[in-house]
Formats: C-alpha cells, structure tokens, sequence
C-alpha cells in the first residue's frame, strides 16, 4: 500500500498559497509566515489581519492627484502653502513621496496612473489624462513637470502629453537627465532626483 504523504492541512497550506501572492514572498518566506502566524502567542496576527482591512477600506485614490489619501483630497493637495501654479506630472501615485523627499519641489502633483504602453495594452483612455486636461483648465498653472521615466514608453508618453498640452498657454518642462534611463523614480537617490528637479529643461 502507498502512504500518504503528510502535508501541512489545507487551510495551512491555502494561507502560503494567498501568502505568495505579495511582492518579494517567496515559497519559504509565505511559509515562515505562516507557521508564525498559526504559532504567534499574542494576537500580533489579529493586528496584521485588522491593519489590512482598515487600510484596504481607508485608502483610496486622491480626487485630484491620484495620490493616497482617507479623504477626498489628499494631504499635499489640500496644503494651501504650496505653489499652486507648478504641477508635476508623475506616472505612478508612489513616484510622488521620493519627490517630496528631496525638498526640491513645493508645488502640486498629477498621477497618470500609469505610462502608454502598447505591448502592455495600455492606452491613453487608461490613463488619466482627461483628468490633467480638466486640471490645466481649472487650475491655471503656469508651469507643468514632466517627471516620467527616460526609457521608451516614458519619452513617449511625455511627447504625447506635450502635444495635448503645448498651446495651453502653460510652460512644459521636464526634469533633467541623470536619471538611469528605464529606472522608476521610485528607485532613484534623493540627491539624483533633487538634482533632476532643479535641472528641469524647456520641451
Ligand atoms: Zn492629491
């Protein structure tokens, strides 16, 4: 007769499957955790559980920007010490706080939500551009910042954003070089991307 071969229960099991679905959880990581979860002695596990679903209910796009926000507006939307002419358009929500890091950029930010990428099937409708022209309308800034990445889809998206953008009346600069070309901003030094700031370029 073949034995059965003794695994962990299902649920067990179902918990490292769910588990290796997070970013950097590998097949040992999900299942360390796991087994600390199931061990654990005080009610940290509960904790965990509580803070994701708080935070999965609480957090949401800002109205404006697209930054992360338990409100309507976010918190550097809804600063009225900040420049309110200067806008910087970024591709993603977390490229946003490396910018603010650098101290070199007091003025208000727009999230695309993304970059046009054909291979991926993203198209300027999945982005929110309608969105940044609805801002240049309303808002009146007197200069917006590209601050895409300098790989391929990031030139591109820029280009088709000038295009939209350029007889509005408003300054379009970007920021400098120096940024390793197909890097996200999110991954760059603070001292490069100060410097890529206040080396922006006229387009
Ligand atoms: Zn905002």
């Amino acid at each position: 007769m073949l034995m059965k071969k003794t695994e962990y229960p299902s649920v067990l099991r179902d918990l490292v499957a769910q588990l290796r679905h997070m970013p950097g959880v590998g097949p040992r990581s999900a299942e360390r955790i796991a087994l600390w979860i199931v061990q654990a002695r005080g009610d940290q596990p509960e904790q965990i559980a509580r803070a994701i679903s708080e935070t999965r209910r609480g957090i949401h796009p800002c109205k404006l920007c697209g930054y992360f926000t338990t409100n309507e507006l976010c918190d550097i939307c809804s600063d009225s010490s900040r420049a309110v002419e200067l806008l910087c358009v970024v591709e993603q929500p977390t490229d946003i706080l490396p910018l603010e890091k650098t101290g070199a950029f007091r003025g208000r930010y727009h999230s695309l939500g993304g970059r046009i990428s054909p291979l991926d099937h993203i198209g300027p409708e999945d982005l929110r551009i309608k969105e940044l022209l609805d801002r240049t309308e309303k808002e009146k800034f007197s200069e917006i910042i590209f601050a895409l990445a300098a790989d391929v889809e990031g030139e591109a998206t820029t280009n088709y954003l000038v295009d939209l953008l350029k007889n509005k009346g408003v300054a379009l600069t970007r920021i400098a070089r120096g940024l390793p070309a197909g890097a996200a901003l999110e991954s760059a030094d603070d001292l490069t991307l100060q410097q890529a700031m206040s080396g922006r370029t006229k387009l």
